[in-house]
């Protein structure tokens, strides 16, 4: 819909936006109001470069397009009905809890052992844990790939899956040659494209599930899907979408906690979201709070990092894991929530698809 500056389009002006639109296969409708004419786009109007012609006209005020620019995460998409499998279960029919330590010490394998295990007691589905981090100062603890046979090991003496993030192609390359099930892209590369769509192109096919964190700087809702939509354009449609707070934070929390965006995320897309409550509020007292506030806005999972021994964790786990026994409880609320406020969502997510049976 393109909207005037002044009350309608001259003959000139109607013209030229005329013969833009028809470059893209696409034509124009007036709508005549009491006092003004807007004016309807027919066609596909998703093409980015003729909605910024448009609005480099000087008497154009605004162009509105209804379809989306993320044809296939659109709620409307054949994606629809793309179930994804994780640790047994079936994303958005059942809570998925990925769970695990920051960081993982290559110093103390022993310490990320006994995690794994103490959070597959707690109830979680997922073990997470980091290889390679992204740390804003490079003097510190940058991750190893050492820890990679430790995560493997992980997973080989839990029997559950593993996450761990990649920044780039190398350690993209040797997490997926490891057989890593889920990775993880972090909140300062969910804006990297270009390893989006090297990600999309390398797991495609294979079976590899991808956990989007929305960036800290990301504004519009449709540039956190848009992101996803890269990595599914390029092959894999494994997403899930996962909100962990923006910046500047919310005085006193890590970040500006954005679970609220959840309900939102789940009305334009089909992908299953996965909330990141420890990354957002950034303190372990805080995080139980965040996690439960996840799930009541319908989270389809969430992300908790959990530690055996927090003090003596390296990256954040010191001051945001949660022990084992917390995690627990966690769960358990969680689990009864979820399935209690499924409910909401059925009057705006799964109106022409009804929700699976469980
Ligand atoms: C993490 O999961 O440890 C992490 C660094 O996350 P984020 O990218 O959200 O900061
Ligand atoms: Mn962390």
């Amino acid at each position: 819909m393109i909207i005037p500056v002044e009350d309608r389009f001259s003959e000139e002006q109607f013209q030229e936006v005329e013969s833009i639109l028809s470059e893209f296969g696409c034509s124009l409708s007036p709508i005549q109001g009491a006092t003004r004419t807007i004016y309807a786009i027919r066609g596909d109007e998703r093409e980015e470069l003729m909605i910024n012609r448009l609005e480099g006209l000087p008497y154009v005020s605004r162009v509105d397009t209804i379809q989306s620019p993320y044809k296939l995460m659109d709620i409307k998409s054949e994606l629809y009905n793309h179930e994804m499998l994780v640790g047994g279960k079936v994303l958005s029919r059942d809570l998925l809890v990925i769970a695990g330590q920051c960081t993982i010490d290559p110093k103390n394998p022993r310490m990320f052992l006994e995690t794994a295990h103490a959070v597959k007691e707690a109830g979680a589905d997922v073990i997470r844990g980091g290889i390679w981090k992204p740390r804003t100062s490079p003097h510190t603890y940058q991750g190893s790939s050492q820890a990679v046979d430790i995560l493997l090991k992980a997973a080989e003496e839990t029997g559950l899956p593993v996450n761990t993030e990649v920044m780039d192609e190398e350690q993209l390359q040797i997490a997926v040659d490891a057989g890593v099930p889920m990775l993880q892209v972090g909140a300062r590369n969910a804006l990297n494209y270009s390893l989006l769509k090297k990600i999309g192109a390398i797991t495609r096919g294979k079976g590899t599930k991808i956990l989007l964190k929305r960036s800290m700087h990301m504004g519009p809702i449709s540039e956190f899907i848009c992101a996803a939509e890269y990595i599914v354009a390029a092959g894999n449609p494994n997403v899930m979408l996962c909100p962990r707070g923006t910046v500047p934070g919310l005085d006193g929390y890590r970040n500006h906690p954005d679970e609220s965006i959840t309900p939102l995320l789940k009305q334009k897309t089909w992908a299953p979201v996965v909330v990141d409550p420890s990354h957002s509020v950034g303190r372990s007292i805080y995080v139980p709070h965040s996690a439960l506030a996840a799930v009541a806005y319908g989270a389809d999972g969430l992300v908790i990092e959990s530690h055996v021994d927090p003090r003596r964790g390296i990256g954040d786990d010191p001051k945001q894991a949660i022990t084992p026994d917390v995690l627990g409880n966690v769960i358990a609320d969680a689990r009864e929530l979820f399935q209690r406020v499924r409910k909401y969502q059925e009057s705006y997510v799964h109106q022409e698809h009804p929700l699976p049976s469980s």
